[in-house]
Parts: structure tokens; sequence; C-alpha cells
């Protein structure tokens, strides 16, 4: 870490890494196997980051590390096209009937600038709403919070990001219909789309409200607006139809990440035929990527697909549903007050306090059990984990719960 902190920022290749919410020094991985991770000092870790999703069979599953191996002996990257990209492209198409067509892409931030990209080309308005705690990655239109005005109108959340640039982006809280139909009319037949986590979460998992999502169903098109569900963590989680089967809402373009690359760098945006034949070279919006639809990112991706059945998500509910019973059982005796939320294999653990919360982090990693370094992430569940782990975390944490009250 020493070498690593005069390199990077925060010795890290992406903040929460740093492990700044709650003190200490990161663990540098070595490998993992599983439900587990062993980091550089040979310490042995239950592993609940999960690589924040892709994970979802576990680390290093033989399928897809063959799959990888098989790929790569044939060639890292072509910048033509291949089969695997065919293959996986419709894999997700039967997955998610919304998703007529598709464009592989690098990451879920280029997914997600790229959705909003295609959705201003369509139909020529320049302003989008995106919901308040929502994370769509870094592209600077997404970097924003709501403004202290009722307009709506966001400010950026990061240097660098212009507020021209968050001009164009309304912003409105979360499971609140009213405000986005206030938006809307504010700002009518201007906005060209909504982007929404469909299950929120990057601020702790957050349901969304009984309603809501077909609310804003109602609402987006009722104006001609595009609804964009970000299913980055969502998508072949909750279900191989991701938050849209589960709550049987269809949107106009899906941004995918995470799952659908097996733990290689991927993203993806698709949807209605008619939206998606204004990306070039069909249509006049740009987008392009030399390493896009990479054969080792596919095959890992179809590899991965290829396990996700109804039994193996059966298996990740029960894991899950345990869990949570558990937590909850065990904050309870150690009378510590926190929110318990889960949504199939996301979980949430939320404490009143930050403070208290980095207290819990630390004695569960003393216990050799690694949850996400800050309590705005979910807690994401593999199916490599079993009733080993799950006695262990739960056995670390009465114990850490009642280490998280003692200042
Ligand atoms: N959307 C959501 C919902 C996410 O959780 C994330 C990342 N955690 C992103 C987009 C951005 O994806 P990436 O980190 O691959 O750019």
């Amino acid at each position: 870490m020493a070498r690593a902190e005069r390199l990077f920022p925060g010795g890290v290749n992406s903040p929460v890494r740093a492990f700044r919410p709650v003190g200490g020094t990161p663990r540098v991985i070595e490998r993992a196997q599983g439900a587990r991770m062993w980091d550089a000092d040979g310490n042995e870790l239950i592993d609940y980051i999960g690589s924040w999703g892709p994970m979802i069979l576990g680390h290093a599953h033989p399928e897809v590390v063959a799959a990888v191996g098989r790929a790569a002996e044939k060639g890292t990257s072509f910048g033509a096209p291949n089969a695997l990209e065919v293959g996986l492209g419709e894999a997700i198409v039967a997955a998610m009937p919304s998703i007529e067509r598709l464009r592989f892409v690098n990451s879920g931030t280029e997914a997600a600038m790229s959705a909003l990209r295609v959705a201003r080309g369509f139909t020529g308005r320049e302003k989008v709403i995106k919901l308040a705690g929502g994370y769509h990655g870094h592209a600077d239109a997404l970097l924003v919070r709501a403004g202290s005005s009722a307009s709506g109108i966001a400010q950026p959340t990061s240097a660098g990001v212009t507020p021209a640039t968050a001009a164009d982006t309304l912003v409105a809280p979360y499971n609140d219909l009213r405000s986005v139909a206030n938006l809307l009319s504010a700002h009518p037949r201007q906005v060209a789309a909504v982007i929404v986590e469909p299950v929120a979460a990057n601020m702790g998992v957050v349901k969304p409200a009984k309603g809501y999502l077909e609310g804003l169903r109602d609402l987006t098109s009722a104006d001609g607006t595009l609804l964009v569900f970000d299913e980055v963590i969502t998508g072949f989680r909750l279900g191989r139809g991701g938050a849209q089967e589960r709550y049987g809402v269809r949107p106009d373009l899906t941004v995918l990440g995470k799952i659908i690359g097996g733990g290689l760098p991927v993203g993806a945006y698709g949807g209605r035929a008619d939206v998606m034949s204004k990306v070039a070279p069909d249509g006049p919006v740009y987008q392009a990527g030399t390493l896009s639809g990479n054969p080792l990112a596919m095959a890992a991706g179809l590899a991965t697909l290829r396990r996700l059945t109804p039994e193996l998500y059966g298996r990740l509910e029960e894991y899950g549903a345990v869990l949570e019973a558990g937590l909850k059982d065990a904050a309870h005796e150690a009378d510590v007050e926190v929110q318990v939320v889960r949504v199939a294999s996301l979980l949430t653990v939320f404490f009143d306090d930050d403070a208290r919360f980095a207290r819990f982090f630390r004695a569960m990693l003393e216990r050799g059990v690694l949850l996400p370094p800050s309590q705005q992430e979910a807690w994401f569940l593999s199916a490599a984990h079993g009733d080993a782990e799950l006695r262990s975390t739960l056995v670390a944490a009465r114990a850490a719960f009642r280490e998280s009250v003692n200042a």
C-alpha cells in the first residue's frame, strides 16, 4: 500500500476501496475463490463486496475461468465482430424483453452516459431527470445532487463538473412521484429521460415504494420522455430479468454492467429498436469503443449467465433471508438500532451513525469478514456463500454489534 499510495490518488483506482469511511488500511488482495479472498498478509476473508456486484457465482468459478482461457487462446481483442458478442447479446435480449437491440461498452459509467446521449438524440430534448441518491457512474451530467431551490436544477457533486452541464440535469427525491410530475410539468416536453436505479443500491439498499416504478412509467409515457432503468446492479441479480421483470415495468432503455461481464470490464445499453436505431452507424448518435464486445469479457459473461438458473436464485434468496434474520437478531440482542434491508441477494445494515458503522466494519474485519467499507454500498451475496460462511458471519456479527456501541 505504501508503494500504491505514491502512485495512485488515495492509493487506489476507485475511491471507495481506500477505506476512508471506516479508517484503517485497505487489504491488498492476492487471490479469491468462491466466497473467500486472501490478502497479501495471508489472511482469509469471507467476502461480501463481490467486486461490487459482478461475482454472483463467487470468485474464480471454474467454468468462467475456463471460458476466459479458451477465449484468450484465440486472441484477446479483434476490433471486429465476433460470435461471442452475438451470443451474449442474444442471452441478454432473451432475459430482458424490453431490450430489442443493444450495444456493448466497457463499464456501467459508459453505458449510462451513452444511454442518455441516445435518449437526447432520439427525443431532441436536452434535460434529464435523475433521482437523489442514485448513482449511475461518473459521467459529468450525472455527478450532481439536488440544488437548494425547488426548481430541481442540480449542483455538481464533483469539482470539474461545470454548472452548465449540471443545469441540464434535474434532481428529484427517490420514491416521490409528485416531485417528478412537478419537474415534468415545469419543463414540458423538454426532458429526454428519467434515469433511475429501480432498486436503489448506492445509498444503502432502498426498495421502490409500491407503485413508484409504475408511476414513473406513466408519467414519462405521458410526456414522451424515455424511462431509463439503470440495472447495472440489479440486472441478472434480482433474477435473470432484473428489476424490470420483478416489478413488471418495461423501460424504454436499460443500462447494464457488472454480472453480464462475469468479472471482466463490461457495460451495455439497449432497449427499444426505434431508439437504438439512432446509434451510429445506423443513426446520428455517435458512440464507439476500441475494446467494446471484448471476447474475454463476452466469454466470462456468457459462462456466468449460463449458470443463472431459477434454482441458483432460489439458493441466493434462502441465504439472504437467513442472513437477514440472523443479523436482525444479533443487532437486537446487542441492543443496537439498525435498519436491515434486503432485496434478493443485495443487503444493507444501516446504522444511524457512520462512526458506529465504522466500528462494526472493523470488528467484522478482525474476525475475517470483509464488508463494503461504506454503509452506502450494498453487501453482495454470491452462490458460493454457504452454511460455513453463514455461521462464521453471524458469530462475527454478534460480537461486532456489541463492539459497535463501545466508542
Ligand atoms: N450504475 C450503477 C447503479 C452502479 O452501481 C454503478 C457502479 N457501482 C455504475 C452505474 C457505474 O458502473 P461502473 O463502475 O462499471 O462504471
